[in-house]
């Protein structure tokens, strides 16, 4: 674990460090064709160093005032100076602004003062992602709201065999806005959380990857693990805190990520113990949810009422009023779209 987290910030130093130096390569070009430029910014730097003087060590009120009057004026004239060059040479400020990976920690990998430092939310999808997500971040580059493709869904009625007056296409589409809501408003105190239900290859976890991917872009972390495994690396935690696969800190993330995405909740391998564990996490989740805005996305090809035959009824039925519940169907997808 330690490792990883030297691995990451040695990733970010290396970025900041480049973003740096191609910023001050920049700006050497501009220099070096236009000394002009050089002579005013050394100007204006000059002046903040006797700026900085001034107000350390004129002890006078009066004098030291008159004095920063006096720089303050200079700086602004040098400043017209450069913006006049600047506009000649059809170039902005901007344009010698390093290009930071993360413009959130500028790729230091934390936010906040010294004393309040904390990861910056980057770092800890680093982190998440090297625990929990592995491959399914490769995944949410190809199955995202830009990639979705209504089409592949039948737009004929079939109320007999899907038992809705709507298409399969009707009720993708309708899942698919719900999505996109839940990601655009994400902590908003009447979002709720979602369930999808429904059988293999009838698009839930490319739905799900569609919002892991928006949630990301939007800043937000995102954890991404199916339910098995989950509970695998729960009680794994459980029995060997010390030496097992995740550690404190990446155990504490299924209850802060602020997207836990629960992926194909079935009833294999489910016993009593690691269901409540799961619940536990979901449950936790909740009532943290009204305070820190976080959220969890469970996708399940069980009804409802067949998890509910594993558990306290009352549990499972307080938590699902928590959720909204929409029920995936028509033809499996894989067969339409080779190769996905
Ligand atoms: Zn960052």
């Amino acid at each position: 674990m330690q490792g990883i987290y030297r691995e990451i910030q040695k990733e970010y130093d290396d970025n900041r460090k480049r973003a740096l130096d191609e910023a001050q390569a920049k700006k050497d070009a501009v220099y070096k064709e236009h000394p002009e430029l050089k002579e005013v910014d050394d100007e204006i730097n000059k002046i903040g160093v006797s700026m900085s003087k001034a107000i350390i060590f004129i002890d006078n009120d009066a004098v030291r005032n008159a004095k920063i009057e006096e720089l303050k004026k200079n700086i602004n004239e040098l400043k017209d100076k450069k913006a006049k060059i600047l506009k000649k040479l059809k170039l902005t400020e901007e344009y010698f602004e390093p290009v930071f990976t993360c413009n959130v920690c500028q790729d230091t990998g934390t936010v906040g003062s010294l004393e309040g430092a904390k990861l910056c939310n980057c770092f800890r999808q680093k982190i998440i992602n090297h625990t929990y997500n592995k491959t399914q971040m490769y995944i949410i580059d190809k199955e995202n709201f830009d990639t979705f493709d209504e089409k592949v869904f039948s737009d004929k009625v079939d109320e007999k065999r899907y038992k809705s007056e709507k298409s399969p296409r009707e009720n993708i589409l309708n899942i698919k806005k719900r999505s996109e809501e839940f990601v655009e408003k994400f902590s908003d105190e009447d979002n709720k959380n979602l369930i999808f239900i429904g059988g293999t290859g009838l698009g839930k976890t490319f739905m799900s990857n569609c919002i892991a991917k928006a949630a990301i872009d939007s800043g937000k972390t995102v954890l991404y693990q199916t339910a098995g495994k989950l509970m695998d690396m729960v009680m794994d935690y459980r029995m060997n805190r010390d030496n097992g696969e995740i550690d404190a800190t990446e155990y504490n993330e299924l209850f802060e990520v602020d997207l836990l995405i629960i992926d194909d909740l079935g009833t294999e391998n489910v016993t009593e113990a690691r269901l409540s564990e799961l619940f536990n996490i979901i449950n936790t989740r909740l009532i943290n949810g009204k305070k820190k805005g976080i959220r969890t996305l469970i996708s399940t090809n069980k009804e409802l009422k067949d998890l509910m035959s594993y558990y306290d009824q009352r549990i499972v039925s307080r938590i699902l009023g928590n959720f909204d519940v929409y029920r995936f169907f028509g033809e499996d997808i894989r067969l339409k779209t080779s190769g996905k």
